[in-house]
């Protein structure tokens, strides 16, 4: 095969919309992916407001309306399980779409492009001349192949080996978070909200338990914990999931009568975004980055985002014959400058916030007091209870839009 000026590795929506913003401006790009499209990936499947206009000039967003579920505000609850809810500005919704249908679409957008696309290639190590990427080794039909190209992409999720050798990976205990989700029929006493529980001590700092309608009766149910945190618990994730159950009132009501539809499964989330995520002819981009951000564990809108930023660095780079770390060092820079301040005002709130449970419950007291009828995003209803309630002066830009 001819040499591709960048080879892409994994076709999920961090790859799938870097490729699709590369072939639009006309580079020459290969896409390898280990499975076949359309694939399941187990998440949420919560794709919030910031993520929307992006999917517009991509062109899928009436694709994705037409299968994602709108929920037009956020349920938060407390140990004690009383909850408040932020209902959104009006307009605006998340959508829960199941990411089997969300990845296909961008997958599918990517390739009318006209991107290069191999699939069922997986994908083993990244060939590395004098300190430089130079392509990938995979294995294709049973068989060992090689691949050149200037600069290698891997995008090829929470669990990339591929990371690892390049030094990216994230092991912080307290930054690794642990997902298990499963889909639930007959869920009762759902609002159209997605839903957040932190019903113990056990799940701080940030861990909660979610509940993502996906109809009436149909949801998203899954855990979310730091790996440190889900040590100190001795039980397993799923385990979390049925102690909620059979333990507290809204777990009991939602769950009581609800039937799993297939298996539960679980999956690795490194966020924290603290490794150098570039190198010599190689960037990361989405959760072979570590982008997942640190206080609900989105990672989608981050991944795609990124991917926009890596068509732009390569182009840059194609453009000027320079694959060099010193030069795909703006990659990083401008995904900083894209989603840098998301990350601090996640940071920020998981100390301030999510970090105890007195602050959750206050929290919930301070909004069924305060924002009762007010239209806000939970980011900026948190912003109120920081600023108002707890006097705080830092910077609020991206957290409340006073
Ligand atoms: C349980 C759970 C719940 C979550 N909920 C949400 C949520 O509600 N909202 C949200 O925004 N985010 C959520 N996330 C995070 C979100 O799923 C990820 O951040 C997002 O999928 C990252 O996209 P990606 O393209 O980087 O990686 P992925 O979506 O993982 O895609 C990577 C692709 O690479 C392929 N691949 C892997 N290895 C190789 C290889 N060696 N060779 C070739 N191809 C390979 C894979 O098959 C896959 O298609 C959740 C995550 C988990 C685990």
């Amino acid at each position: 095969m001819k040499k591709h000026d960048i080879i892409i590795v994994g076709a999920g929506v961090g790859g799938s919309t870097a490729a699709y913003f590369m072939a639009k401006s006309g580079l020459n790009v290969l896409m390898v992916e280990k499975d076949q499209f359309p694939r399941d990936k187990p998440c949420g499947d919560g794709q919030v407001q910031s993520i929307h206009p992006l999917l517009k000039s991509m062109g899928v967003y009436d694709k994705i309306e037409k299968y994602g579920y709108k929920c037009p505000g956020t349920m938060i609850s407390d140990m004690d399980e009383n909850s408040c809810v932020f209902n959104y500005p009006e307009g605006d919704f998340a959508f829960c779409t199941p990411r089997y249908i969300f990845d296909d679409i961008i997958n599918k957008a990517a390739l009318k492009q006209g991107v290069d696309y191999i699939d069922n290639f997986e994908v083993i190590e990244v060939i590395m001349e004098r300190g430089k990427a130079k392509g990938i080794r995979g294995i294709q039909n049973g068989k060992f192949v090689e691949l050149e190209s200037n600069i290698v992409v891997l995008a090829n999720g929470a669990h990339s080996m591929l990371s690892r050798q390049m030094g990216f990976y994230e092991e912080d205990p307290e930054y690794v978070f642990y997902g298990l989700r499963g889909y639930f029929e007959n869920v009762r006493g759902m609002q159209d909200v997605i839903e957040f529980h932190y019903p113990d001590e056990m799940f701080i700092p940030s861990g909660y338990i979610w509940i993502f309608p996906m109809s009436k009766t149909k949801a998203n149910v899954g855990v979310f914990i730091t790996e440190k945190s889900l040590q100190g618990t001795g039980m397993t994730s799923e385990e979390l999931l049925w102690w909620w159950r059979d333990n507290k009132k809204i777990g009991k009501e939602r769950l009581g009568e609800a039937v799993p539809i297939g298996n539960l499964k679980g999956w690795r989330l490194p966020s924290g975004n603290k490794q150098k995520v570039y190198g010599n002819g190689v960037i990361a981009v989405g959760d072979a980055g570590n982008m997942i951000e640190s206080l609900y564990g989105g990672g989608l809108p981050h991944a795609m985002i990124a991917g926009v930023c890596a068509a732009k660095a390569c182009a840059e780079s194609i453009a000027a014959n320079d694959y060099s770390e010193e030069f795909l060092k703006r990659y990083s820079d401008y995904v900083d400058k894209e989603l840098g301040t998301g990350y601090k005002s996640s940071e920020m709130i998981r100390n301030m916030i999510f970090s105890s449970t007195k602050d959750i419950k206050d929290l919930v007291e301070f909004t069924n007091k305060n924002l009762k009828g007010v239209r806000c995003s939970g980011g900026d209803g948190m912003g109120r209870f920081l600023v108002q309630e707890r006097g705080y002066k830092g910077p609020t830009k991206g957290v409340y839009n006073k």
